[in-house]
């Protein structure tokens, strides 16, 4: 089955049965979804990511949409500390557009702020942005993406002049010679994925992980490098020098298509393997085998993911895995490159449409004047009515309540409250709002603690479009209606802004917003349509001419061609399956090397903390758990939350395993059961992070933000492990 539309009818008890794309990670695995006489069934589907394979989250996806715990409708809060109560439609929503009046007449635009989420579709996650922008009039709009995959992002941009996390088609791995993995843990996060590395190794590859955990990927590997969380960085530019010493740099690719590359070699100078060893613990024997492996290779592939980025120098340490893979002659080589694996599904897509703060639809900037020129035109309001940048998600978070932050914040596809690192502060931060409106289909934690709640739709009951890994555009498709007293977030939205007053061109009654210069791009129509073919075709053209152009991408082309790779400026010529062929979207055309240097993490072991703490996910939970701890299967599989650590320290500490052990940062305390296993290096605790209350591990991380990404480190922190 291919991916285009299959909606039909059938006899007997298969009632419809549609082609789409699995609700969860970015690998987007082609499912179909069939609806019987009580239930729906999902049945894997050939497509290029996964070929027909699902993991366990994709094969009870269904489970949820007809889950008891499913909000079919609105809730609202009279008072603090009142229950929520149900609510009809028009009360939840007077209550949501008088707050915002209140709120933003008392104290400017600004105080009413948006949270998104990497889950949203295109059309969803593009509404959201223009939403904020001339709905709401608030530069405070960012997403859960800003804890995903904003280093490897803003590394992508500064040293490609791009940000797509894959380059080229995924089933590239299958074929690279060497393929180096660094902080994914692929085997639990995308199992579907596993079939490349086989592949790969199986046609005689060497697979290269680097993870301080012998995870389920690193135990598959030829090599696998343990070093201490936060000093991947030491690592790569340990790698460089070897392949300096070693002349394996490919200097006809450095001098033709690099800048910048002596500054980059003088500081890889100082990484000799011995130092570099003292710093991580990699021996330098793995240090050379992995340099050799790398350097030697025809077909060599370096893989970054959330092991490398979730660190306060997490921009420099995928910046430094990218020089190498420079300094090897990767990038736009047939079979060979550089890429990162994005974590949510449509962390791509999400991050290029506009509900990021600093950014207008296309991966325009928005304090870029031509990019404000354009969009304003597509949405029918003058450039100068364009809020400006906005703060990033977690100082976002942190601000909300305090005097001069937001008094109101409006949540979409998003549950903070789990995962924020030091969610206790945001928690905290978040009932201190005057207004918390959280649109969910479960009363995740963030919706237990809002003033409103609006029950939404779920992947299967509406049409969209997502970006996977690969830069793929996918459509999603429906099988049926939301269920009564359920809305579609485009509904929700296209509601709101009606009643803001900015649902359509015509001059809003009692002022607002000042003349129009157009109407969405169209002259008809609402100006934020429900429909999201309507916002797509509009999503087209605020994208056309951006980096991540869409323009010549149509939902019937993305059925006829199982997706298109952007950028895809007309509709005659070919998506962009790999980047770089040619040359680099820089002034240029050249890639840019930059030196980065090791420097330790933002808190080190001491005394008092004297254990290692990183985070991470299980195979069977997804993120913050809402949906898939409600998944009786999944449930079954990974109940709760616990703490993995080495047997030796276990010992040192008097923990056996099951004890149950408190874990104590400087931010906050969390209680698990003890895991012992051999598989973690003996100075290093493991969490997962997708259960709340006691057992939330991300009341422990911490909140020290990269410099450039302004993305957490959640990967490192120090810590106290006792017996509770
Ligand atoms: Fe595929 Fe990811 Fe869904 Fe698993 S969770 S089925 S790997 S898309």
């Amino acid at each position: 089955m291919t991916d285009g539309a299959q909606a039909a009818t059938h006899s007997g008890d298969v009632s419809q049965e549609v082609a789409t794309h699995c609700p969860y990670c970015a690998l987007q695995c082609g499912m179909t979804l069939r609806r019987t006489a009580d239930r729906v069934e999902v049945l894997p589907r050939q497509f290029p990511t996964n070929r027909g394979g699902l993991c366990q989250k994709g094969w009870t996806a269904a489970e949820l949409l007809d889950h008891p715990d499913r909000l079919t409708t609105p809730l609202v809060r009279d008072r603090p500390g009142a229950e929520l109560r149900p609510a009809s439609w028009p009360e939840a929503l007077d209550r949501v557009v008088s707050g915002i009046r209140r709120i933003q007449a008392e104290h400017g635009r600004d105080a009413v702020a948006v949270f998104g989420g990497g889950g949203l579709t295109n059309e969803k996650a593009y509404t959201l942005g223009k939403f904020a922008r001339v709905a709401l009039g608030t530069r405070n709009i960012d997403y859960n993406g800003r804890f995903c995959m904003s280093s490897a992002a803003a590394a992508g941009i500064r040293a490609f002049g791009i940000d797509r996390g894959l380059p080229f088609p995924l089933a590239d791995l299958g074929t690279a010679d060497t393929l180096l993995l660094v902080g994914a843990n692929v085997a639990e996060t995308m199992p579907p994925l596993v079939r490349y590395l086989i592949e790969q190794r199986e046609r005689g590859g060497t697979l290269i992980v680097i993870d301080p955990r012998a995870t389920a990927t690193a135990r598959q590997a030829t090599l696998h490098l343990q070093p201490t969380p936060g000093t991947d960085l030491a690592v790569a530019n340990a790698l460089l020098h070897i392949a300096l010493a070693e002349g394996w740099v490919d200097k006809h690719y450095v001098d033709a298509r690099t800048s910048g590359f002596e500054q980059v070699r003088r500081v890889a100078a100082s990484y000799w393997p011995a130092r570099v060893e003292q710093l991580s613990g990699v021996p330098v024997a793995d240090l050379e085998a992995a340099a050799r492996a790398l350097g030697t290779a025809g077909r060599t592939i370096i893989l970054t993911a959330r092991g490398a980025e979730q660190h306060a120098k997490g921009v420099d340490t995928v910046t430094a895995f990218i020089n190498l893979a420079l300094a090897l002659g990767l990038p736009g080589r047939p079979g060979s490159g550089y890429g990162c694996l994005t974590g949510q599904g449509n962390g791509q897509g999400g991050r290029e449409h506009g509900q990021k703060a600093d950014q207008l639809p296309g991966y325009r900037r928005i304090d870029d004047p031509a990019a404000r020129a354009h969009v304003a035109g597509v949405w029918g309001v003058r450039p100068e009515e364009l809020p400006g940048p906005g703060i990033s998600a977690y100082e976002l978070l942190t601000a909300l309540g305090t005097p001069d932050g937001p008094k109101a914040l409006l949540v979409f596809g998003s549950n903070p409250v789990v995962s924020a690192p030091r969610a206790n502060r945001v928690e905290s931060r978040l009932r201190d709002l005057d207004l918390l409106v959280v649109a969910d289909f479960v009363r995740s934690e963030t919706a237990a603690i809002a003033d409103v709640v609006l029950p939404t739709a779920q992947w299967a009951e509406e049409d969209g479009t997502m970006t996977n890994l690969e830069g793929r555009v996918l459509r999603r498709r429906a099988l049926r209606p939301p269920p009564p007293g359920v809305r579609t977030d485009l509904a929700v939205l296209a509601e709101l802004a009606d009643r803001l007053g900015t649902g359509s061109d015509v001059e809003p009654a009692g002022g607002g917003s000042t003349a129009r210069v157009g109407s969405a791009g169209t002259g008809t129509g609402p100006r934020f349509p429900a429909d999201p073919r309507v916002v797509f075709e509009e999503l087209r053209r605020a994208s056309a001419g951006g980096v991540a152009d869409y323009a010549g991408i149509s939902w019937e082309r993305i059925d006829a061609e199982d997706g298109v790779f952007w950028p895809c400026p007309t509709e005659d010529g070919a998506g962009t399956a790999r980047l770089f062929a040619d040359g680099f979207p820089t002034p240029d055309g050249r890639a840019r090397f930059l030196p980065v240097e090791h420097r330790a993490a933002a808190e080190e072991v001491c005394p008092d903390y004297p254990v290692y703490l990183t985070t991470g996910r299980v195979l069977a939970q997804y993120q913050s758990g809402a949906q898939t701890r409600r998944i009786a299967p999944l449930h079954r599989a990974a109940p709760g939350a616990f703490l993995e650590l080495h047997p030796d320290l276990a010992a040192r500490l008097g923990v056996l395993d099951g004890d149950e052990v408190l874990v104590t940062s400087r931010r906050g305390e969390m209680r698990a059961p003890a895991r012992l296993t051999g598989t973690i290096r003996p100075d290093t605790v493991f969490a997962p992070f997708h259960w709340a209350g006691q057992a939330r591990i991300n009341s422990v991380t911490s909140d020290a933000l990269d410099p450039v990404s302004r993305m957490p480190e959640f990967k490192v922190c120090a810590v106290r492990v006792e017996k509770a």
